[in-house]
């Protein structure tokens, strides 16, 4: 069965399409700069530059692609049984993926305060596939759902309980990444019941994984909370945004900004690719190796407080972009932890695939791997076990 798998941003709109349950790729791609100027679309081999008005224009192009004859991927539209969409935001509603109906529409809407730069793209994504894919089942998978199992005294917030009562908690993001890395490291072994997994991209969180379930994650009502990113600030003291807006005048539009695009490693080594950031550092440049100090201290605060809440650690999952790449954050994370039982092997963490991802020293208590996430896939399997399941 062809389950295409779409995850719609505010310019662009990715897509990979599976065969399942053989969890074959048979293609992806992306469509790029939507609404500007000059759009591209690339997949294979294909790449189109033209302007691309809107997600109409993006799907028809995608369509175009998965049609062609000589890329023999689908003869009709109606091959596609089954769409599965990324939707960020799936508040208190959504714990599992579900079958789009009106309601549901309606539901993530109603979720746009709480996301306001993603729910209304994923959206669009999922009303331009209706129109274009009428006879698929299309499904939402979001990516706060995993974190609904955190129990409540870790997501609560000590404010007045009316607040609560609206629904302001923790909801956590990235859930499918960390969903997927911790089911991979549980199927190596059935005996990593107590896990954090680093998920380290341009956004980064960290999650307390219990028998497979989320127990604790970084992020919080926003994903501007927990750990030093890209761009955002991670765990700041409140008063310094009151203090910007009461002694400084900045408007709050602005301190928002500040927090979520001009902060993380961008204030603290005027850069957010940490490979020039590391390779400063290798050259002396005691900028950039104060700040992947700060950034993999930010990472050791979550390990600490994980691993006391959870009375225990048996793995330690990095991914993503600086998880799977980073050889020198993962040694900066793990160094001068044997007092938890976690000891990096220096070798092995030079090249991990070399050893299946596992690069914990001989003499370390706790697991470290190295797995490659993979959303898409996970939003593959979801939507397709729904489908067995329910349909
Ligand atoms: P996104 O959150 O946008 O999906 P990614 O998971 O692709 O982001 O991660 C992007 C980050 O990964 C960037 O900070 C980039 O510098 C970092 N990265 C990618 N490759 C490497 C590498 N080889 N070494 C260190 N960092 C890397």
């Amino acid at each position: 069965m062809k389950i295409l798998v779409l995850n719609s941003g505010s310019s662009s709109l990715k897509f990979q399409l599976f065969d399942m349950p053989s969890e074959k790729v048979l293609t992806k791609g992306l469509v790029e700069r939507i609404g500007e100027k000059q759009g591209n679309f690339k997949a294979g081999n294909a790449i189109i530059e033209k302007p691309i008005a809107n997600h109409h224009e993006a799907m028809q192009l995608i369509t175009n692609y998965l049609l062609d004859r000589k890329n023999q991927l689908i003869q009709s539209k109606d091959e596609i049984k089954i769409i599965g969409h990324r939707v960020v935001h799936g508040g208190n509603r959504f714990v599992q993926p579900v079958v789009i109906s009106e309601e549901v529409k309606d539901k993530i809407k109603e979720l746009f305060p709480l996301a306001p730069l993603h729910n209304p793209a994923n959206l669009t994504g999922i009303e331009t596939a209706e129109k274009i894919f009428p006879n698929a089942i299309q499904i939402g998978i979001f990516d706060t759902a995993f974190h609904q199992s955190i129990p409540i005294e870790n997501h609560k917030y000590a404010i007045p309980e009316k607040f609560y009562k609206q629904g302001i908690r923790k909801y956590g993001f990235h859930g499918i990444s960390h969903k997927y890395v911790s089911e991979q490291a549980l199927k190596k072994d059935k005996n990593n019941k107590k896990i954090i997994t680093l998920h380290l991209g341009n956004g980064a969180s960290a999650t307390a994984v219990v028998n497979g379930k989320s127990f604790d994650t970084s992020m919080g009502f926003g994903p501007m909370n927990g750990l030093i990113m890209g761009t955002r600030s991670g765990d700041i003291d409140q008063s310094i945004i009151f203090y910007l807006a009461e002694q400084k005048n900045y408007p709050l539009s602005e301190i928002k900004n500040i927090l979520n695009k001009k902060s993380g490693m961008t204030a603290l080594a005027g850069n957010n690719d940490l490979r020039d950031i590391e390779q400063r550092a290798k050259h002396d440049d005691i900028q950039a190796q104060t700040a992947l100090k700060m950034y993999a201290n930010a990472i050791k605060k979550y390990i600490g407080d994980f691993t006391a809440k959870m009375n225990g650690l048996d793995a330690l999952i990095f991914t993503a972009g600086i998880g799977e790449n980073s050889t020198i954050i993962r040694k900066l994370t793990t160094v001068n932890m044997d007092f938890l039982g976690i000891v990096i092997d220096e070798e092995k963490n030079q090249n991990p695939n070399e050893f299946d991802g596992e690069i914990q020293a001989s003499d370390s208590k706790i697991k470290i791997y190295v797995i490659p996430t993979n959303e898409e896939l996970e939003i593959a399997k979801q939507a397709f076990e729904l489908y067995q399941n329910n349909i």
